[in-house]
């Protein structure tokens, strides 16, 4: 009765335990509050964690059999929860710093482990699991007819040098193994959990950036650009230019065929826009809705002279002007845009001042006559 008692308070526990060091990996692979740039410092802190809980049961169990006076069965009590540790470990991680820490604490486990003179062929057949577990982590953990068949190969080396360190006393197969997949079990629903809150943020976060119509970035990640580039200049003097674009007589459109088409006229302006753009060749350019029928694109690298950023904007304005768009009664259309432009200055006095320009540019240009360009407040005829 007090045997079975304390196998389950013991597993309880551990299973919680065990299920809050999941949480904590889970969290640090994750947290914003470590910088992407600090990613040695979070493979540290993986590593720390992971080896702080393998010693805390290893130590639990350790401390048990001491007070016990005698070795029977207690080494088996912890067991399934290290090994769970360990797998969890490789199997949500891919860094390599994992890997090797965990390479080094089983191979000196191995070799501590009493009563094991065949220990080498047994730590040889573990790390070839561990190295299985680490590469075809994501393909193991994605359906459940391999990850448990997984688990139960993964344990086997532990268990037959816990047996042998033990003179062949164990706690019942049935209740080592049942328990063993239960620990899995529970790290599976952990793992699962996570990932559709993982999946749930990115679609919200994902909905809070991108325009639903035109699936182009929209004004608030446009504004935090802006920002970012402003910052990047200031430290290291490397300038960019705002483009900004308005669709010509817009309303037109759509009083005369119709919402839906402006709708799917906005898209194609979009997708056009961007291949455009991208097809400059200008790295880390994005391109942004930044109002109705208005986009915006930053150059970012580039202090480009009058002649120069005219250039970039006529070839913009003809690849749209070339775009060919079909009314509803299938007749094909054309529609015009007015581009202005902005350039980013050191002087400048806050990061919304080229994006100002180029606004300011393109309502010179619409009062122009639309159909045109205009750069940093000069009307740029074609070339
Ligand atoms: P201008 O040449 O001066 O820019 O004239 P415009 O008609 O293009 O500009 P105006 O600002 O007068 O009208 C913009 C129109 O764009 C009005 C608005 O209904 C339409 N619009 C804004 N967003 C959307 C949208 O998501 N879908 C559709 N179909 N129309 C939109
Ligand atoms: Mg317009
Ligand atoms: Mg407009």
């Amino acid at each position: 009765m007090v045997e079975w008692g304390l196998r389950a308070t013991t597993f309880v526990m551990n299973s919680l335990v065990l299920i809050g060091y999941a949480m904590l990996f889970n969290w640090l692979q994750t947290t914003p509050f470590i910088e992407a740039r600090h990613h040695h410092r979070r493979a540290l802190y993986l590593v720390l964690i992971t080896v702080a809980f393998l010693l805390l049961f290893h130590f639990a169990s350790e401390f048990l059999i001491e007070e016990a006076h005698h070795r029977l069965g207690f080494g088996w009590r912890y067991i399934n929860f290290q090994v769970a540790t360990v797998l969890y470990a490789l199997l949500s991680s891919r860094k390599r710093s994992v890997l090797v820490s965990l390479l080094v604490s089983l191979g000196v486990w191995f070799w501590w482990l009493p009563n094991t003179p065949t220990w080498p062929l047994y730590y040889l057949a573990c790390m070839t699991l561990m190295l299985l577990a680490h590469r075809f982590g994501v393909w193991l953990g994605s359906r459940a007819w391999r990850y448990y068949p997984f688990c139960l190969l993964f344990v086997a080396p532990f268990f037959v040098m816990n047996w042998q360190s033990l003179h062949g006393i164990e706690v019942g197969w049935p209740w080592q193994f049942g328990t063993f997949l239960i620990i899995c079990a529970e790290l599976w629903a952990v793992h699962y959990g996570v990932r559709s809150q993982r999946r749930r943020q990115q679609r919200l976060t994902q909905a809070a950036q991108i325009d639903e119509l035109t699936q182009l970035r929209n004004f608030r990640v446009f504004e935090a650009d802006l920002q970012a580039h402003f910052a990047t200049m200031q430290q290291r003097g490397i300038a960019y230019m705002v483009y900004t674009l308005d669709i010509d007589h817009f309303k037109a459109i759509n009083d005369r065929y119709g919402h839906l088409t402006g709708n799917e006229v906005l898209r194609r302006v979009a997708h056009h826009l961007r291949t455009v753009v991208q097809s400059l060749g200008i790295r880390g350019v994005s391109t942004y809705r930044t109002g109705g029928e208005e986009f915006t694109f930053i150059l970012p690298g580039t202090q480009l002279d009058l002649t120069a950023a005219a250039r970039i904007a006529w070839t913009v304005h003809d690849a749209l002007g070339q775009l060919a768009l079909t009314a509803p009664n299938a007749k094909p259309f054309h529609l015009s845009v007015s581009l202005g432009v902005g350039r980013a200055h050191p002087d400048d006095s806050n990061y919304l001042a080229p994006y100002n320009q180029a606004d300011q540019s393109l309502y010179l240009a619409k009062r122009n006559g639309r159909n045109t360009v205009v750069v940093s407040g000069a009307v740029q005829p074609r070339l």
